[in-house]
């Protein structure tokens, strides 16, 4: 008997895709767990590279996912609305990339097969992020669109 299809679900609308699914789309990156600023003048999102102290820093993923928004009260629910209109969501986030329609790329779990890709393709935040509990002041810490430090040194990994 032949072996019934991949429901590929990253591929079909996010409006068709049921809650576990939604969920799913995420690769793991830990990009959205980093500090923002805001530049009052000119109301520019400034990235950072200080992580949210649930983040677990040697994964790249939330150490308490289950509880995170009663600990942390600011965590975000990302909805397919939401994932369209936030201008700091990375570029590669997963969720942004289906509520824009586009397709995921060829690191992305769901397309290879292997959740340790997202890392070796530096696209998540290991071996570049440190804690908010070590960090300091988020302005010490701000990073360019690519996730470059300006003038400070990548080293700052959390063991
Ligand atoms: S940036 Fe997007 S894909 Fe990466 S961890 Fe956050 S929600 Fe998941």
């Amino acid at each position: 008997m032949a072996d019934a299809p991949v429901d590929k679900f990253w591929e079909r609308p996010v409006e068709t895709l049921n809650r576990d699914q939604w969920e799913a789309l995420c690769d793991g990156c830990g990009n959205c767990c980093l500090h923002k600023l805001e530049d009052e003048d000119t109301g520019a999102v400034l990235r950072t590279n200080v992580a949210c102290r649930l983040l677990d820093l040697k994964t790249a993923r939330c150490s308490d996912y289950r509880h995170r928004r009663a600990l942390v009260p600011d965590c975000l629910r990302l909805t397919p609305r939401l994932a369209a209109e936030l201008p700091w969501l990375p570029v590669t986030c997963a969720y942004r990339l289906r509520a824009d329609g586009d397709p995921l790329p060829a690191w992305h779990y769901l397309v290879c097969g292997d959740r340790e890709e997202v890392h070796r393709a530096k696209i998540s935040v290991v071996g570049r992020a440190i804690s908010e509990v070590l960090a300091g002041p988020l302005e010490e810490h701000i990073v360019s669109e690519d996730g470059v430090m300006f003038d400070h040194d990548w080293d700052e990994t959390d063991d």
